[in-house]
Order: C-alpha cells, then structure tokens, then sequence
C-alpha cells in the first residue's frame, strides 16, 4: 500500500508555527473546532447520501465519539461522516486554513500586536489541534475508496501519509497532548464535558463520552414554540445568563428568506448591577448552525437596546467569522436591522397591551431610551419618542406623549414640561402653578438626561 513522507507547503510550514506560538489562552477552542469538523463530515455525507444511497450502508447512526486515554495521554475525536480518500487528505490537510490563508496571516499580525484573542475569533480548523498536542495522529475512510489513510505528523514541518486498512466510514483524529500541567485538564471528564457544554451543545449529532450522550442535540431556540412553557425559557435564561429574576420579557423568533436564522431574546426584569458602568458589555451570543461561535456580539443590538440579551443562530454565517469580519458582514447586518424591529415592535406592544408591564420595563430600562434619543442628537426620535413615559401633574400617572397632546386643552399650542428634582418639589414651584392655573396639564421630569432629551426631540406632533 501507498506511503509517502512529505513536507508541509511553505506557507502552511510558516503559518503552522504563527499560529502556534501566538496562542497563549483559550487553548480548548481546538475541541470545538474538531467536532465542527466532525459535524460537517456527516452533514456532508448526509448530503451525498440523498443521491447516492449506496454510501450509507447499513444505517448505522449518525454520531461523533470522544474519547481520553490517561495512561496514554490521548484524546481522540471520531465520526462516521464522510471521511477523505489519499488525495483528499493530502489537499486538504496538507495545507492549513486553505480557504483564507492570506486573511489568517493578516489576523494572525493584528493579534501579536494585542493581546486579541485570535483562535477564538478565526476558525483555525483542524491545525488548533496542535496547540495541545504534539503529534496528530489522522485516520480516515472515505466511502469512494477501498482502503483507509493514516496521517500523521508532529506539526514541525513534516507529515507521513499512508494507506492502511481501515473498514468503517469516518475520521479517526487522536491527539497526543503535549507535557505540562496545562494540559492535562483535556483528560478528564469534568473538563471534556464543560467544553462540550460551552462550546458545541447545540451540535445537532450526538456527541458521545464513552457512553454517555454530552450534548443536548436540540437547542430550546430550535423547538417549536408550541413545545415550550415560560419555565422552560426562564430556566434557560437564568442559566445563561445568570439572572436571579425571570426576564420581564422573551421574545422567541424563526426567520426565514433570504436570510435565515433563530433568535432568542430577553429583556430582564431589572438591570443588571454593572449596567450603569463602563463594564457592562452589550450583545447576542453568536451561533452558526449551531455551533457557539461568539458572546457578546455587540453588532447585533443597536446602542439604544443594550439591555436586550439572548442569541442568534443562524445557518447563513461562516464558522470562520471574527469579530473584526462581523462589522462588515452584510449577513449581519441584515439580522441585526431585524432585531432591533422585533425589540421595537415588542416594544410598542407591550406598551399598547400590558401597560403596567411596559412601566416596569420603563422603570428598569427607560433611561436608556432617553440616552438613545439625546447620544443620536435627535436621529431616534422617530424611533424612540413614542416609547417615553413622562409623569403628568393631572393625570398624576405616567402618559406618554401622544396621551398628553391628545388631553391638550383647546387653545393649548405646547407641550408643557417641568424638571427638577423630585415630582414633590416640581409641584410647589410658582410656574407651575401657573400653567395649573389655565388648566394645561404638566409633564414632570426628573433625570438628569431628561433636559438633554427634550432639547433633541424639540417637538412632538408639531407641538413645541
Ligand atoms: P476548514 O474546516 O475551515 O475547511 P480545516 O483545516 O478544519 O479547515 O479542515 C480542512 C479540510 O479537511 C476540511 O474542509 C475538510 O474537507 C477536511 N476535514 C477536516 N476534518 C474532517 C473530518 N473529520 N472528516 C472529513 N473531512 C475533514
């Protein structure tokens, strides 16, 4: 049978050892990189198997294998997908990041200058498995040929290639870890489960750990609506996101067109304690066919919407998108213009049928909606003035502008208002109690921003 020892492509050579030296932390994204891998290995046969039945055989099912040997010091990661002939291999894992190398290295430049964490960000494939390994040890079998093909290589430079006997369909990938403390945590139990957890729960394969099932296979977002109950969905968000309180709100959508993809999205009930401050990060969890790609991918809320939490899964997104790619993806953009009108119209609703839930969430978030309208110098009005809720000294409950202008006195031209520090003390002020005196009502404000705002919205309805 064939065997062939061979050197890396120069650029792989160069790359393979950028990419290793420049990891320092989030090591284990390699395990999410392998099941990717795995994953698209059988979605890829299930693919072909739609025309050619023949390469099924037998129907066994569909499914990824990891397993640890301590004494050994190995962990392997095994599917029964496509797998890859001679040539295949030899294309395809000859050459490290083949579909964007040039961009890799560019990346891989900007990351040495920070301390950017690249591998999180890139898809780096396959070669992320030597990051905690020191040898590679590939076996795979291909329905298309007869024999199988081992690959083995210690990431310096060379590679052995050769075939070997191998009957069942799939990829075999064992990695031998490296020496040194650090690494000895990708043996045990606890740690393998946890980063399935993390980062491919959503796989829709079965992941298993010797014999047991790690990952759920169907993520909540994927369900049916029908299927699931208010526990469901605050159990999840409590979990995720690590709330004490239910979210006041859960927005649940699957979008198709041309532009398809999952959304789950939370208001909470209160903000969080960091709201206020510089550390609080805005963002959706990113995933791409159900494989966590990133937290807190500010691009897909707007500025003005920053307590909204939740995900986004969507199929029409590379695996290989970095943050950096995310502000220039037209994909993304698409969704995120969706999102913010899903968060816009929820919104408007709550506010036209669950009033007294509208002002908790206004008591809650309603500054933030103020800071939206003054931080765009008027550009949200449109947007955003209709979602406000001013205490009125008549009504003596919060109202909206529209209530107020729709209560206007004849004769009335403008829209009063008055700030100071509490409604208490706005009441005794004397002007105030001459605009009482003629009958018009008054709006009382009592934020800070409240004055910044009003200068940016200037009118309502063409009522000053
Ligand atoms: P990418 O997945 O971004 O193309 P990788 O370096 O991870 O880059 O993999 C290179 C190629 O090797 C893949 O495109 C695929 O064709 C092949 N490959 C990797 N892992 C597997 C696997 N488990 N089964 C079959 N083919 C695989």
């Amino acid at each position: 049978m064939k065997k062939e020892e061979k050197i890396f492509k120069a650029e792989t050579k160069e790359l393979l050892n950028l990419m290793i030296h420049s990891i320092y932390t989030n090591k284990e994204i390699f395990l999410r990189e392998l099941i990717s891998n795995a994953n698209d290995a059988i979605d890829k046969l299930k693919f072909k198997s739609l025309t050619d039945t023949d390469i099924l055989k037998g129907n066994d099912k569909f499914k990824i294998n990891i397993n640890v040997d301590k004494e050994n010091r190995t962990l392997t990661i095994s599917d029964n997908g496509i797998g890859m002939t001679y040539e295949e291999v030899d294309d395809n894992i000859g050459t490290i990041a083949k579909s964007g190398s040039k961009l890799f290295k560019e990346q891989l430049e900007e990351a040495k200058k920070g301390d950017i964490d690249i591998i999180g960000q890139f898809g780096v494939g396959f070669y992320s498995g030597f990051i905690v390994a020191d040898k590679i040890t590939l076996e795979t079998k291909s329905p298309y040929s007869e024999n199988g093909v081992k690959w083995i290589s210690s990431g310096d430079g060379n590679y052995e290639i050769e075939e070997i006997a191998k009957q069942d369909r799939g990829t075999k990938i064992t990695l031998h870890l490296k020496d040194g403390d650090e690494y000895n945590e990708f043996l045990e139990d606890w740690k393998i489960k946890e980063l399935v957890k993390k980062y491919s729960n959503y796989i829709r394969y079965e992941i298993y750990f010797g014999d047991e099932v790690i990952n759920s296979t169907k993520p909540i977002w994927k369900k049916d609506k029908k299927e699931l109950k208010d526990e469901d969905y605050n159990e999840f968000y409590k979990d995720k996101f690590n709330d004490f309180s239910d979210p006041l709100c859960v927005m649940h959508n699957s979008v198709e067109g041309t532009i398809s993809y999952d959304s789950l999205l939370f208001i909470p009930s209160k903000p969080p304690m960091n709201y206020y401050s510089q550390d609080y990060e805005k963002g959706l969890q990113l995933y791409s066919r159900g494989v966590f790609i990133m937290d807190k991918a500010s691009e897909l809320v707007p500025e003005h919407f920053r307590f909204v939490k939740g995900l986004v899964d969507s199929q029409d997104l590379s695996l290989n998108i970095s943050r950096e790619m995310l502000q220039h993806d037209r994909q993304l953009k698409i969704i995120a213009d969706k999102i913010e009108k899903r968060i816009q119209s929820e919104l408007e609703k709550m506010l036209k049928n669950d009033r007294e839930k509208y002002e908790e969430f206004f008591n809650s978030f309603g500054l933030q909606l103020k800071f939206g309208i003054y931080n765009s110098y008027g550009m949200l009005k449109e947007k955003l003035q209709d979602l406000l809720l001013y205490y009125s000294a008549n009504e003596k409950k919060m109202v909206t502008f529209n209530e107020y202008v729709e209560n206007m006195k004849d004769g009335q031209k403008e829209i009063y208002f008055a700030s100071g520090e509490s409604y208490e003390k706005i009441d005794h002020l004397p002007t105030v109690e001459m605009v009482k005196d003629k009958g018009f009502d008054i709006l009382y404000m009592i934020d800070n921003v409240d004055e910044f705002c009003i200068q940016m919205l200037r009118d309502y309805k063409e009522k000053p």
